[in-house]
Protein backbone atom coordinates (compact mmCIF):
# COMPACT_ATOMS: atom_id res chain seq x y z
CA UNK A 1 0.00 0.00 0.00
CA UNK A 2 1.63 3.32 -0.82
CA UNK A 3 1.53 6.13 1.73
CA UNK A 4 0.25 9.23 0.84
CA UNK A 5 2.25 10.78 4.25
CA UNK A 6 5.71 9.50 2.26
CA UNK A 7 5.19 10.52 -1.33
CA UNK A 8 4.02 13.81 0.04
CA UNK A 9 7.21 14.34 1.79
CA UNK A 10 9.29 13.09 -1.14
CA UNK A 11 7.30 15.41 -3.24
CA UNK A 12 8.76 18.28 -0.90
CA UNK A 13 12.30 16.78 -1.00
CA UNK A 14 12.49 16.57 -4.89
CA UNK A 15 11.51 20.35 -4.84
CA UNK A 16 14.12 21.18 -2.29
CA UNK A 17 16.72 19.17 -4.44
CA UNK A 18 16.07 22.04 -7.19
CA UNK A 19 15.31 24.96 -5.00
CA UNK A 20 16.42 28.43 -5.39
CA UNK A 21 14.00 30.39 -3.88
CA UNK A 22 17.30 31.61 -1.66
CA UNK A 23 21.31 31.10 -2.28
CA UNK A 24 22.08 28.85 0.22
CA UNK A 25 21.73 26.31 -2.29
CA UNK A 26 24.71 27.39 -4.37
CA UNK A 27 27.91 25.68 -2.88
CA UNK A 28 26.44 22.71 -1.24
CA UNK A 29 26.67 19.46 -1.84
CA UNK A 30 23.48 17.93 -0.48
CA UNK A 31 19.99 19.00 0.08
CA UNK A 32 18.85 18.08 3.99
CA UNK A 33 14.88 18.60 3.37
CA UNK A 34 14.65 16.05 6.70
CA UNK A 35 13.71 12.57 7.54
CA UNK A 36 11.63 10.51 9.36
CA UNK A 37 8.15 9.00 10.10
CA UNK A 38 5.75 10.42 7.82
CA UNK A 39 3.25 9.32 10.54
CA UNK A 40 5.75 10.69 13.47
CA UNK A 41 4.20 11.64 17.05
CA UNK A 42 7.15 13.92 17.70
CA UNK A 43 8.95 16.30 14.98
CA UNK A 44 12.28 17.64 15.79
CA UNK A 45 13.14 21.17 14.27
CA UNK A 46 17.30 22.32 14.24
CA UNK A 47 18.83 25.17 12.97
CA UNK A 48 20.38 24.42 9.32
CA UNK A 49 22.09 21.51 8.19
CA UNK A 50 26.08 21.53 9.09
CA UNK A 51 29.35 19.73 6.89
CA UNK A 52 28.50 16.59 7.83
CA UNK A 53 24.75 17.06 7.37
CA UNK A 54 25.55 18.53 3.63
CA UNK A 55 27.79 15.97 2.64
CA UNK A 56 25.29 12.58 3.61
CA UNK A 57 22.01 15.13 2.73
CA UNK A 58 20.59 13.63 6.39
CA UNK A 59 19.97 15.97 9.68
CA UNK A 60 21.80 16.06 12.59
CA UNK A 61 24.08 13.49 11.95
CA UNK A 62 27.19 15.06 13.30
CA UNK A 63 27.94 15.21 17.14
CA UNK A 64 24.99 17.14 17.68
CA UNK A 65 23.22 14.34 16.08
CA UNK A 66 25.14 11.55 17.95
CA UNK A 67 23.59 13.52 20.69
CA UNK A 68 20.31 13.62 19.68
CA UNK A 69 19.94 10.07 18.99
CA UNK A 70 21.38 9.63 22.77
CA UNK A 71 18.48 12.10 23.66
CA UNK A 72 15.73 9.80 21.79
CA UNK A 73 17.17 6.51 23.43
CA UNK A 74 16.21 8.26 26.82
CA UNK A 75 12.75 7.63 25.77
CA UNK A 76 13.06 4.61 24.13
CA UNK A 77 12.62 6.27 20.92
CA UNK A 78 14.46 5.67 17.47
CA UNK A 79 15.34 8.27 15.12
CA UNK A 80 13.14 6.63 12.24
CA UNK A 81 9.65 6.64 14.85
CA UNK A 82 10.28 10.71 14.92
CA UNK A 83 10.95 13.77 11.75
CA UNK A 84 13.41 15.26 12.01
CA UNK A 85 14.22 18.58 9.75
CA UNK A 86 15.69 22.27 9.97
CA UNK A 87 14.38 25.88 9.37
CA UNK A 88 16.71 25.96 6.06
CA UNK A 89 17.27 23.11 4.20
CA UNK A 90 20.55 23.70 2.45
CA UNK A 91 23.49 24.53 4.40
CA UNK A 92 24.36 28.00 5.57
CA UNK A 93 28.29 28.59 4.32
CA UNK A 94 30.44 28.06 7.20
CA UNK A 95 27.49 27.26 9.54
CA UNK A 96 27.20 30.62 9.71
CA UNK A 97 23.67 31.69 11.03
CA UNK A 98 20.68 31.32 8.40
CA UNK A 99 19.34 35.14 7.65
CA UNK A 100 15.63 36.19 8.01
CA UNK A 101 15.05 35.86 4.05
CA UNK A 102 16.47 32.17 4.13
CA UNK A 103 14.28 31.09 6.55
CA UNK A 104 11.08 32.78 5.30
CA UNK A 105 12.07 31.36 1.84
CA UNK A 106 12.08 28.15 3.39
CA UNK A 107 9.14 28.10 5.39
CA UNK A 108 6.93 26.93 2.50
CA UNK A 109 8.40 23.72 3.07
CA UNK A 110 8.56 23.11 6.70
CA UNK A 111 4.70 24.33 6.61
CA UNK A 112 4.01 21.47 4.41
CA UNK A 113 6.07 18.94 5.77
CA UNK A 114 3.92 19.87 9.18
CA UNK A 115 1.09 20.23 7.45
CA UNK A 116 1.23 16.46 6.31
CA UNK A 117 2.59 14.98 9.64
CA UNK A 118 0.69 16.91 12.17
CA UNK A 119 2.89 15.81 14.90
CA UNK A 120 1.43 16.10 18.43
CA UNK A 121 4.80 17.31 19.55
CA UNK A 122 6.92 20.56 17.87
CA UNK A 123 10.22 19.98 19.30
CA UNK A 124 12.14 23.32 18.65
CA UNK A 125 16.18 23.13 18.81
CA UNK A 126 17.47 26.14 19.00
CA UNK A 127 16.63 30.02 18.45
CA UNK A 128 15.60 29.91 15.35
CA UNK A 129 12.78 27.41 15.11
CA UNK A 130 12.19 28.66 18.88
CA UNK A 131 11.67 31.65 17.14
CA UNK A 132 8.82 31.34 15.07
CA UNK A 133 6.38 29.66 18.33
CA UNK A 134 7.83 32.06 20.93
CA UNK A 135 8.86 34.72 19.53
CA UNK A 136 9.94 37.11 22.31
CA UNK A 137 10.74 33.64 24.40
CA UNK A 138 14.45 33.33 26.29
CA UNK A 139 15.24 29.14 25.85
CA UNK A 140 16.80 29.82 29.37
CA UNK A 141 13.25 30.51 31.04
CA UNK A 142 10.59 28.71 28.93
CA UNK A 143 13.09 25.40 27.82
CA UNK A 144 10.64 22.28 28.53
CA UNK A 145 7.30 24.00 29.06
CA UNK A 146 4.58 22.74 26.29
CA UNK A 147 2.81 25.14 24.39
CA UNK A 148 -0.78 23.85 23.61
CA UNK A 149 -2.05 25.38 20.52
CA UNK A 150 -3.74 25.40 17.46
CA UNK A 151 -6.21 22.89 15.42
CA UNK A 152 -5.51 20.20 15.95
CA UNK A 153 -4.00 20.80 18.89
CA UNK A 154 -0.01 20.72 18.79
CA UNK A 155 2.10 21.04 21.63
CA UNK A 156 5.54 23.43 20.89
CA UNK A 157 8.37 22.27 23.14
CA UNK A 158 11.57 24.41 23.22
CA UNK A 159 14.59 22.60 23.90
CA UNK A 160 18.31 23.73 24.26
CA UNK A 161 20.12 22.98 20.93
CA UNK A 162 22.02 19.57 21.28
CA UNK A 163 25.09 21.71 20.20
CA UNK A 164 24.33 24.14 23.28
CA UNK A 165 24.14 21.21 25.92
CA UNK A 166 27.54 19.69 24.32
CA UNK A 167 29.37 23.23 24.66
CA UNK A 168 28.40 23.87 28.27
CA UNK A 169 27.92 20.52 29.92
CA UNK A 170 25.95 21.93 33.18
CA UNK A 171 22.91 22.43 30.72
CA UNK A 172 23.20 17.63 30.10
CA UNK A 173 20.96 17.65 33.51
CA UNK A 174 18.17 19.92 32.43
CA UNK A 175 18.16 19.10 29.06
CA UNK A 176 17.53 15.32 29.45
CA UNK A 177 15.01 15.93 32.78
CA UNK A 178 13.21 17.98 29.78
CA UNK A 179 13.30 15.22 27.27
CA UNK A 180 12.48 12.16 29.22
CA UNK A 181 9.01 14.50 29.96
CA UNK A 182 8.40 14.28 26.40
CA UNK A 183 5.82 11.07 26.46
CA UNK A 184 4.03 12.95 28.79
CA UNK A 185 3.63 15.60 26.86
CA UNK A 186 2.86 13.59 23.60
CA UNK A 187 0.36 11.88 25.51
CA UNK A 188 -1.39 15.28 27.03
CA UNK A 189 -2.10 16.44 23.30
CA UNK A 190 -3.03 12.87 22.27
CA UNK A 191 -5.78 13.47 25.04
CA UNK A 192 -6.59 16.61 23.88
CA UNK A 193 -7.25 15.62 20.17
CA UNK A 194 -9.52 12.68 21.59
CA UNK A 195 -11.66 14.75 23.15
CA UNK A 196 -12.33 17.39 20.79
CA UNK A 197 -13.38 14.81 18.30
CA UNK A 198 -16.12 14.02 21.42
CA UNK A 199 -19.68 15.09 20.98
CA UNK A 200 -20.02 18.49 21.46
CA UNK A 201 -21.20 18.59 24.98
CA UNK A 202 -18.47 16.73 26.39
CA UNK A 203 -15.95 18.88 24.92
CA UNK A 204 -13.73 21.00 27.47
CA UNK A 205 -13.46 24.82 27.01
CA UNK A 206 -10.32 25.76 24.94
CA UNK A 207 -7.16 26.52 27.49
CA UNK A 208 -5.04 27.69 24.66
CA UNK A 209 -4.86 31.14 26.91
CA UNK A 210 -4.63 29.14 30.23
CA UNK A 211 -1.32 30.44 31.72
CA UNK A 212 1.32 27.45 31.51
CA UNK A 213 0.83 26.83 35.59
CA UNK A 214 -2.44 25.92 35.12
CA UNK A 215 -1.90 23.86 32.10
CA UNK A 216 0.79 21.50 34.02
CA UNK A 217 -2.33 20.76 36.40
CA UNK A 218 -3.76 18.96 33.83
N1 LIG B 1 22.43 21.50 13.84
C1 LIG B 1 21.21 21.77 13.35
O1 LIG B 1 20.55 22.69 13.80
N2 LIG B 1 20.73 20.99 12.41
C2 LIG B 1 21.38 19.95 11.91
O2 LIG B 1 20.86 19.27 11.04
C3 LIG B 1 22.66 19.68 12.43
C4 LIG B 1 23.17 20.47 13.39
Amino acid sequence: MTDDRAAALKKIADEVATCTRCPLYKGTTNPVPGTGNPHAEIMFIGEGPGYYEDQQGLPFVGRSGDYLTYLLKLINLEREQVFITNVVKHRPPNNRDPQPDEIMACKVFLERQIAIIQPAVIVTLGRFSMARYFPNGKISQIHGQPKYTGEPVTAYYPLFHPAAVLRNPDLRRTMEADVRRLPEVVAEVNRRRNSSNAPDGQKPASDDDLPMQQLRLF
